[in-house]
């Protein structure tokens, strides 16, 4: 609570006449949306909202501020004026329901109890007054059974068991059949319940069941469940949850009244519709709870065509209001409808995209606002390949055997291995496996890399099984309590006792989190589909969701100011790239380029002894880069191609220590020593550094072998040559990786310089090629102005960034303490997955004005990973960059993202 707010002068409860749609925060979700219905003339049983400030107050202090209790008492009394019966009032009793609700709905708070006011007095009035006893008995064992359970902690159990034997005694099956005598029966073994499971007698003063509740939900709010949903869902500690209090309508009242829930138009499809279910003579939950079976809204019409007609005009009316999407519960006493929640309701990704272009048609909404209603998360849910539903649904051999957390999205099929050996040795024969584990540690990481995907029993969206395969993008399911995990005997048991043995066939949907027995077949996304240019909107067979998915992308290009590049390595990756709309390259890693059969002469380049040997090492590795090179022009003609000098540790081209040692040791002990692994494993020796990461890479490699990083530089100025000769426009820039100090980026320009002017002399061509570099130690950043003196461009590379200002590194430290991290909550989410704002981005931002103080026309894009990541796409947009680099399969999300950066901030983000 904020410090500087007298407590006496505070508001801590508002009318829902007082409240609105935009009061989230102090009112709660349900409370903002009740006050705005109010407000909209719509028929809402009148009440008031506790705020979310009451709940911090008592929270923090322990006990609710006095003036609280004098507020809920003078709204009490204007509602008991409003309605002209007091609460519990003997013979003609105000009811109200106490419902929680924060800003964000969630799972673990307080349910709603209803019927608050009834006593053993007051039941006999609302007996009277209903006309009708056994309604009132019945409502009465309800408070009591919710009230004791959710306000009092009782077993609930116990009150179900009570039921079932009063059921049992009576010889019938439903509690319908049961008579007011029976009920009023049930209500003295009830309380007897209460009184010996809490220790207290269920209270008969009306005021003190309403006092007592409202309390239950402040103290929900720190309940374990709420707080790990909280922590799961990043959802802040801080904001408390609102408490509302409603006057009762009764659904349950005989068949002309009833009790259900609407969408304005379906959440699956976003069609429009009749969408919804309902349930006559029920009350509350009775319609989601399944004790019977609900009717489809539809047929409302025929039940009571006078509400139907009413609800239909209010859903539209709602609709247009909210412009949106709207959930909505209503009941209908004795004919009369009542409108008792709303809200913007949840969707899945493929409704949400066609929704946004489907209002826009209407006019609802403008292109901004669309851009609003989808995000990049969404986006990449509808690239990644999905299991055919129908299939899934119930195809030969395959059944659905649980439900897990959706920890890392995808498809995955593969064979249940359970252990991380026999993981790596049967994916090495061709096999692919599903890692199926308790919970996964470090020692899992081989296995891990080497599965398709990875299911685990226990640990929720931070395990660490979660947290690591995020961030390799494999598919993970975790915290699927209901398979019993056998490791040591090598199986899992799955509900019903089926048992799965190592190499059974099992499937796993990281999106949905169900796991499945057999092979679901998976299908190609559509969404990928249209992008790869195999699918096409407009076209007879495209289906909505490409149509919508097209047309929000063409909002999002219209609108952003960032563009956006690849990175990418091959003339493949480039194609594919500008299939799916990069603008260039913003990050070609040269080092790709040196492996396979090229390892020899790398190999014989680092060995060399003499200049002689080191020239013909470069010689014959030049034809071979300058190939590259010009195929990567010709992919990307017309567009930037950023090309990084080679950066990573030479020891990464050698082969490993412990083999080669065995190898020569081998050889050694059969007395036929190999000249040139010996020598080799002597360089090995050499180069081996403590922390690689650290050690001799990037513009160090180039400042001390002779020749390396010219040899580069001229392939490149060959293949642009090459290229301009015919006729084409090749758009190269030299990116120089790891510069801590100008010092180092001049004497590498300065050849680079020489060596490009010797082509231009000698081709006749003017090349025009950029230099700049990267900026990815934090030297670099606190000296960007220096650094902008002799770089045309800064690319940000915001990996090696983040490794550098925290002081970890990333291999090590997101198998070992990353889970404990995030799990304390010292980061809600991995640095590496989206930008460290405060540290690493204010470097960035600190370097990017530092850099186009001295230069500014300077060029300014970022090449890590982060570049494809939503929130840190909206970063760069505020930090005023140029473009961001990301994989080729991330550019559709960068692309949505930049243009809902430029319309939106993330804070007005549906949830
Ligand atoms: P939730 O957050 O789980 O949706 P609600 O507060 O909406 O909980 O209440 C649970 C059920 O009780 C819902 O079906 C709701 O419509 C019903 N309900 C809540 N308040 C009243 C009331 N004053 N009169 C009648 N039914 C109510
Ligand atoms: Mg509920
Ligand atoms: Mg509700």
């Amino acid at each position: 609570m904020s410090e500087n707010r007298d407590p006496h002068v505070t508001k801590f409860v508002y009318d829902f006449t007082e409240g609105n749609k935009d009061l989230k925060d102090l009112l709660g979700g349900k409370g903002a949306n009740l006050a705005e219905m109010t407000n909209l003339g719509l028929p809402v049983p009148p009440g008031f909202t506790i705020t979310t400030e009451a709940c911090r107050t008592y929270l923090d202090s322990g006990e609710e501020p006095a003036a609280l209790r004098d507020e809920v008492s003078a709204h009490l009394d204007a509602l008991e004026t409003t309605m002209g019966k007091k609460l519990g009032q003997a013979d003609d009793p105000l009811l109200v329901s106490v419902r929680s609700g924060a800003k964000f709905s969630m799972p673990g708070m307080m349910d709603t109890v209803l019927n608050i006011g009834l006593s053993d007095k007051s039941v006999q009035g609302l007996a009277r007054q209903a006309g009708d006893e056994r309604f009132a008995w019945d409502s009465y064992r309800r408070l009591i059974q919710m009230f004791g359970k959710t306000v009092l902690g009782v077993d609930g159990e116990l009150f179900e068991d009570a039921l079932e034997a009063a059921k049992a005694a009576k010889k019938v099956t439903v509690d319908t059949e049961l008579e007011a005598a029976d009920l009023e029966k049930l209500v003295t073994k009830f309380k007897k319940i209460v009184r010996t499971e809490a220790g207290r007698d269920f209270p008969q003063d009306p005021r003190e069941q309403m006092d007592l509740a409202v309390k239950a939900v402040f103290d929900s709010w720190n309940g374990d469940r709420a707080k790990l949903y909280r922590r799961q869902e990043r959802i802040p500690h801080d904001l408390g949850t609102a408490v509302n209090v409603c006057s009762m309508v009764f659904g349950n009242l005989g068949p002309d009244s009833g009790t259900g829930v609407a969408f304005t138009r379906d959440p699956a499809s976003g069609q429009q519709g009749v969408y919804g279910d309902y349930l006559q003579n029920a009350q509350g939950e009775d319609v989601v709870a399944g004790i019977r079976n609900t009717v489809p809204l539809a047929e409302l019409e025929s039940i009571d065509k006078k509400s139907y007609d009413q609800l239909m005009q209010i859903m539209e009316t709602l609709e247009n209001h909210y412009k949106d999407l709207c959930d909505i519960e209503f009941t209908i006493e004795r004919g009369q409808l009542w409108m008792l929640q709303t809200r913007v309701g949840k969707r899945t990704a493929g409704a949400a995209f066609r929704i946004a272009t489907q209002l826009v048609d209407q006019g609802l909404i403008d292109e901004a606002e669309a851009l609003t209603r989808v995000n990049g998360a969404q986006l990449a849910q509808l690239m990644f390949p999905r299991f055919d539903d129908e299939y899934a649904r119930g195809g030969e051999g395959v059944e659905q055997v649980g439900r897990g957390i959706a920890a890392s999205p995808g498809a995955a099929v593969g064979k249940a291995v359970f252990d991380s050996y026999t993981a790596v040795k049967w994916s090495r024969s061709g096999e692919k496996v599903i890692l199926i584990r308790r919970e996964t540690n470090p020692d899992d990481l081989d296995g891990m890399i080497a599965a398709e995907g990875i299911l685990t029993s226990r640990g929720g969206k931070t395990s660490h099984a979660a947290v690591v395969a995020r961030g390799m993008g494999k598919t993970c399911v975790c915290g699927a309590e209901e398979l019993e995990v056998d490791t040591k005997r090598r199986r899992m048991t799955v509900p019903g006792g089926h048992v799965v043995e190592e190499g059974d066939v099992v499937s796993i949907d990281g999106s949905s989190g169900k796991v499945y027995l057999g092979e679901v077949p998976v299908v190609p996304s559509p969404v990928v589909e249209y992008f790869e240019g195999r699918m096409h909107p407009g076209a007879d067979d495209a289906d909505e969701l490409v149509e919508a998915v097209h047309r929000m992308m063409a909002f999002a290009d219209r609108k952003r100011r960032l563009r956006v590049r690849a990175n990418a390595d091959n003339a493949e990756d480039a194609l594919r790239a500008r299939r799916f709309g990069a603008q260039g390259i913003g990050l070609c890693r040269t080092e790709h380029m040196f492996l396979g059969d090229r390892r020899e002469l790398v190999e014989r380049l680092i060995l060399a002894d003499t200049e002689v040997e080191r020239e013909e090492s470069l010689k014959a590795l030049l034809p071979l880069q300058k190939r590259d090179f010009v195929e990567l022009f010709e992919a990307m003609d017309g567009l930037p191609v950023t090309i990084r000098l080679l950066d990573p540790p030479l020891h990464e081209f050698l082969p490993d220590i412990t083999e080669l040692s065995v190898r020569v040791a081998l050889a050694e002990s059969r007395q036929e020593p190999h000249e040139n692994e010996l020598r080799l494993l002597q360089a090995v020796h050499r180069l081996h550094e403590q922390n690689p990461m650290l050690g001799l890479r990037g513009v160090r490699l180039g400042l001390v072998i002779p020749g390396l990083f010219t040899m580069q530089v001229r392939a490149i100025a060959e293949a642009a040559a090459e290229r301009r000769a015919a006729k084409c426009d090749p758009r190269a820039e030299i990116m120089i990786p790891l510069v801590g100090t100008v010092q180092e980026l001049e004497i590498v320009r300065e050849e680079a310089d020489r060596v490009i002017a010797e082509v231009e002399r000698t081709t006749g061509t003017r090349l025009k090629l950029a230099i700049g570099t990267m900026i990815e130690l934090p030297r670099a950043a606190l000296t960007a102005g220096q650094i902008a003196e002799a770089a045309e461009f800064f690319s940000f590379g915001t990996n090696d960034l983040t490794q550098t200002v925290w002081g970890f590194s990333r291999d090590d430290v997101e198998a070992s303490f990353f889970t404990a991290y995030l799990e304390k909550g010292i980061f809600g989410v991995s640095p590496f997955e989206t930008i460290d704002k405060d540290g690493v981005g204010s470097l960035v931002a600190a370097a990017a004005k530092a850099g186009r103080a001295t230069r500014p026309d300077l060029k300014l894009g970022v090449c890590g990973e982060h570049g494809g990541d939503p929130e840190s796409v909206h970063f760069f947009h505020e930090a005023g960059l140029d473009y961001v680099s990301c994989s080729p399969f991330r550019i559709p999300v960068a692309r949505l993202e930049a243009g809902r950066a430029a319309v939106t901030s993330l804070g007005s983000d549906h949830r």
